[in-house]
């Protein structure tokens, strides 16, 4: 059983991080953000209450997080762990999960705020099927058009300079204590973030001990 937590700034690459370890080592992978993504486009009550906050690039009140999490944890669909990404972002958070799980590791994915930007503005996302490009790195074949469903490709909503530098500073006032407080428990490695997709996978592989990382096709 392993059960690793990915931080990292936004534009880190925490999530394509994690999907590639969940898919190799059957994981079962927690994505905070699209969890809160997945209510507002379905007009949940909960879609409701998060949708003015996000778009504003602030964080949501930690017993909402915790609660959605808890929930998710308990259906124990997890046989051989999970790999949760996007939480915990405050000390109340890594708080309550400490309490409730034994974690393996924290992935630090190090990324300096100017390539965030950089990163960050130039992604885009399916309207249909969810699906991530980026200008910059991963460009869709046809422009603005979705590469799998045919979907338009638009920007998050809180994809927008504003939005950005509120997160970028909730980020640093709020989730880097997070990382001291998983420091001090020594279970943190560092990887530099700015490296190619592959090669942060790799590194990540290497640091946590596990079997070396394949790349497939589409990786
Ligand atoms: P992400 O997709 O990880 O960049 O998260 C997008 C947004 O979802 C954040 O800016 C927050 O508004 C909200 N969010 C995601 N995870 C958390 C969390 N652990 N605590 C509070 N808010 C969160």
């Amino acid at each position: 059983m392993r059960k690793y937590v990915i931080m990292g700034v936004q534009g880190s690459g925490k999530s394509t991080q994690a999907a590639l370890l969940a898919r190799d080592l059957d994981l079962v992978r927690i994505t905070v953000g699209d969890m809160f993504r997945w209510h507002i486009t379905q007009h949940t009550k909960i879609g409701a209450q998060v949708r003015r906050t996000m778009a504003a690039g602030e964080l949501i009140d930690d017993d909402l997080v915790e609660s959605l999490v808890h929930e998710r944890l308990q259906l124990h669909d997890w046989n051989y762990g999970f790999v949760i990404d996007g939480f915990p972002r405050s000390r109340d958070q890594a708080e309550f999960f400490l309490e409730t799980y034994d974690i393996d590791a924290v992935v630090y994915l190090d990324l300096p705020d100017e390539e965030v930007r950089r990163r960050v503005l130039a992604r885009r996302l399916c309207a249909d099927c969810g699906m991530d490009y980026n200008l910059i790195a991963d460009r869709p074949t046809v422009e603005g058009r979705c590469d799998v469903c045919g979907g338009e490709l638009v920007r998050r909503e809180d994809d927008t300079e504003a939005a950005l530098a509120t997160r970028l500073r909730e980020y640093h006032e709020k989730t880097d204590p997070v990382l001291e407080i998983f420091r001090r428990k020594e279970f943190v490695i560092t990887v530099d973030a700015g490296q190619d997709v592959a090669s942060v996978q790799r590194e990540i592989r290497r640091k946590l001990g596990l079997p070396e990382y394949v790349q497939k096709k589409d990786d």
